[in-house]
């Protein structure tokens, strides 16, 4: 059965008496080669195992079946169950998990399906959730690579360099914990619903250790918030918040100067190396003052 083709879906879920939800992000691939390129690119193989997130009528699922050892899938919408156990009836190594994936400890998930062997994530992410899912699964130190179709934008967002407009604050956390590449660019006319935007598949590669060396994770990240909360201002006016309570603005000029950066450069131009160095040197000073 070929799960992309629009007059298959139509009869399936026709028979199901489905409806698609536009408040669970449900928009279905009808390009067969997209799920298999996500497949194939997604790391899994046969000695490996696949988390998938939000498999719908099963498109993606099916070729990770194919491709991987085990999959387990996690399907919100318990209408799309008595669906997937038709579409997916044909592979034994596969596995729906009714719930919300935001609700799942998705390292415990993997722990008590797959024990101790590896694995890889794969989505064609609902979008009204990207973020806490991305946040998850690298959160979960779990997964060897996460490859996930995403709105183009935010695929863009995730891997943009300092200094372009689309850096971001999320933009840092993510490359702290991966290695983060856009695959390819899936137009809007691959689904149905035919969704408003365009997208692209990301794939996202943990780290061992994160990407730069930090004393203190979080207030690096505080930096890193306070930087972009406030994008437009020089990152002395934009520290203010963080570091006011701790120093006046000529001792946050003389912080941003000692680790070799100009006293009115903005944080969007900061690289992870740059808010590494601000860090540690702010960490200090604290130490010095107690
Ligand atoms: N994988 C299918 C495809 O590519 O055609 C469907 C992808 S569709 C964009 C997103 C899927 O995620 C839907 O099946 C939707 O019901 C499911 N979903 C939405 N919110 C979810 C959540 N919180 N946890 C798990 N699945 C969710």
């Amino acid at each position: 059965m070929n799960l992309c083709d629009i007059e298959t879906i139509h009869a399936v879920l026709g028979r199901h008496g489905f409806r698609f939800s536009k408040s669970l992000g449900q928009n279905f691939l009808t390009d067969e080669t997209v799920p298999r390129r996500i497949a194939q690119m997604s790391g899994a193989d046969r000695t490996g195992n696949a988390v998938e997130i939000g498999p719908g009528m099963g498109c993606l699922t099916a070729e990770l079946c194919r491709q991987a050892k085990r999959v387990v899938a996690v399907e919100l919408d318990r209408a799309l169950l008595p669906v997937l156990a038709e579409t997916l009836a044909e592979f034994n190594n596969c596995e729906i998990v009714q719930g919300d994936v935001l609700a799942l400890d998705l390292a415990a998930l993997c722990k008590e399906k797959f024990g101790g062997e590896g694995a890889v994530a794969c989505a064609n992410l609902p979008y009204y959730i990207t973020t806490p899912v991305l946040t998850a699964l690298l959160e979960s130190r779990t997964f060897e690579k996460i490859t996930v179709m995403v709105q183009r934008e935010v695929a863009q967002r995730i891997c943009a360099a300092p200094g372009t407009s689309a850096y971001s604050a999320f933009s840092i956390y993510v490359q702290y914990w991966a290695g983060a590449e856009i695959l390819f660019d899936v137009p809007a006319d691959c689904f149905m619903p035919r969704p408003k935007v365009d997208s692209a598949v990301l794939q996202l590669t943990p780290l061992q250790t994160p990407s730069v060396a930090v004393r203190d994770e979080k207030l690096f990240f505080a930096l890193v918030r306070a930087a972009f909360n406030m994008r437009r201002k020089t990152l002395v006016n934009a520290l203010g918040p963080v570091l006011g309570g701790r120093m006046d603005k000529d001792g946050i000029t003389r912080l941003v100067e000692s680790v070799g950066l100009d006293a009115r450069v903005r944080g969007e131009r900061l690289s992870l190396a740059d808010f590494a160095r601000l860090a540690d040197a702010a960490g200090e000073t604290a130490k010095g003052d107690a």
